[in-house]
């Protein structure tokens, strides 16, 4: 064990989307001794990232959202944060002088001390738990995303299959690319767009979203094969895809409705919309509930993205999905928040600025109630049948979930001693929520009744070896290291 050197900061943001980005402008032009962490190797998050690096063709193909990012990124660039790409956040626990935040960077530990931490590590694509779904040539549309923005890779051709705005803004891309699509395989449940016609009134009070919307489905229907209420998709192959097999369910669809069909092909890409990456707040006991509407757990949120922990914030997606242009308005509260903090008598809402910019936020958040509903992930998506693995590190089938939940265990913390289900590399990030589910639905309760999946450092994993390089404190903590 090392010395306890670490540097000290007044605001530490994890993550340079644009949250973090947006935070870290308006912290440091007050002055304050901000240090921004990011695993990756460039600045941007997962909208506008590699934006900067990529080829004008790359920028055609990724279309105007992702080139509108560059002005926020030269402020980011240009601002006095101290920024430190590379470096990988796996631990993060209460200290003398406000936390402890651990990381690696380069292959080495390394670890900061600040007085006030800003979450703004964003989201990830939600769990989609098909039969097959571990095989090779699955992989989500945001790692196809991610080939296609880094390294400018593009598949041949795909299946692409699920629900949400990212399947089809990445539809759009890869048709711009010249990528063969041989099936948009669309699960949103008709249902969801009787569900979502109320709220077209919210849409409209964001209009570019909308219309960008209403063009990207439209665009697909009539350009790709596009094949909608689809349900139960199952990945076809023995060792790798080779097919895939689903239903056209519902009487509106056609003559094809409630056939099953199947089709030839090596690479799906799935997608179901996303969730916010919980765990760090979750380490640090910040509060959190069920969303109905948007179907995840999310950290409590108070005023200027204020947790239930004193000093820390949370922003962007990381504290409620809402998109680019929420993440870069909550992050501008959070780092203006956590600027006031030391003045007397100022807070955000007694100025004009803080004002408009909470209504903005409240406006937006309510506007994205549309996408809420008309996105929510179909029954048979959420709760795995039978041989499904849901667990893909320790192997575990939905029907074992559903066998010890039905014989009365006490929720998914326990169900995880009996079966390993969440305690593989990946600590439960892909199977914490379908675990939940599948507990609410064999005990029949509110999924908001079931205690997610506690969580332990290290985040992501470690080698003894870093380990050993970490300051005293944090070896001995209470979380157990
Ligand atoms: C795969 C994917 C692709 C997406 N693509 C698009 C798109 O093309 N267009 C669009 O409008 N929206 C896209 N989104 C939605 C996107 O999340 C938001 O629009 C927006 O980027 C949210 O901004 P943010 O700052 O809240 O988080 P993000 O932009 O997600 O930024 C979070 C940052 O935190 C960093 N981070 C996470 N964990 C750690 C850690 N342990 N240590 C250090 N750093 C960490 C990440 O590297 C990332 O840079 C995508 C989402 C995902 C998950």
């Amino acid at each position: 064990m090392t010395e306890d050197t670490a540097a000290v900061y007044d605001y530490l943001v994890i993550g340079a989307g644009p949250a973090g980005m947006a935070a870290s402008i308006e912290a440091s032009k007050a002055g304050l001794k901000v240090l921004v962490l990011d695993q990756e190797a460039t600045a941007g998050g997962q909208i506008y990232r590699n934006l900067g690096q990529t080829h004008p063709q790359q920028e055609n193909v990724l279309g105007r959202d992702y080139v509108a990012g560059k002005p926020l990124l030269a402020e980011f660039m240009a601002c006095q944060a101290e920024y430190r790409p590379g470096v990988q956040v796996w631990h993060i626990e209460a200290h003398a002088k406000g936390f402890l935040v651990a990381a690696l960077e380069s292959g080495k530990s390394v670890t900061f001390v600040t007085s006030d931490l800003l979450l703004a590590n964003g989201a990830m694509e939600r769990p989609m738990a098909i039969a097959g779904w571990q095989k090779p040539g699955v992989m989500t549309a945001g790692a196809g995303q991610i080939l296609l923005k880094t390294s400018a890779l593009l598949p041949k051709q795909v299946v692409l299959a699920g629900s949400g705005p990212l399947l089809l803004l990445l539809a759009q891309q890869y048709r711009a690319a010249g990528v063969t699509i041989l099936a948009m395989l669309d699960t949103t449940p008709l249902v969801n767009y009787w569900r979502a016609i109320p709220w077209m009134l919210a849409g409209i009070t964001t209009p570019k979203q909308l219309l960008k919307g209403i063009w990207l489905t439209l665009v697909q229907r009539f350009k790709t094969p596009y094949v909608s209420n689809v349900s139960h998709i199952e990945i076809l192959g023995k060792d790798k895809v080779n097919g895939v097999r689903y239903t056209v369910a519902g009487p509106l669809t056609g003559p094809k409705a409630g056939r099953v069909h199947e089709l030839h092909c090596d690479l799906v890409m799935l997608h179901q919309g996303l969730i916010p990456q919980l765990q760090m707040a979750r380490l640090l006991g910040c509060e959190q509930h069920w969303h109905d509407a948007k179907q995840c757990w999310q950290t409590r949120m108070f005023e200027g993205g204020k947790t239930s922990v004193s000093g820390v914030q949370v922003a962007g997606d990381n504290g409620a999905i809402g998109g680019a242009d929420l993440a870069r308005l909550e992050g501008r509260i959070a780092g203006l928040t956590r600027a006031l903090k030391n003045e007397t008598g100022a807070s955000l809402s007694t100025r004009f600025e803080g004002l408009w910019l909470k209504s903005k936020v409240k406006q937006q958040h309510w506007a994205r109630g549309l996408v809420d509903q008309l996105y929510q992930p179909a029954p048979w998506v959420s709760n795995p049948a039978g041989d499904t693995i849901v667990c893909r590190c320790e192997q575990v089938s939905a029907d074992q979930v559903t066998a010890i939940a039905k014989a009365g265990c006490t929720g998914v913390n326990q169900l995880k001693t009996f079966t390993r289900a969440g305690m593989g590399a990946c600590q439960g990030r892909q199977c914490g929520l379908n675990l939940c589910h599948l507990v609410a639905q064999a005990q029949d309760r509110p999924i908001a009744t079931v205690e997610p999946l506690t969580l332990r450092p290290p985040l992501s994993p470690i080698t003894l070896g870093q380990l050993a390089q970490m300051p005293s404190q944090a070896t001995d903590s209470q979380t157990g290291i």
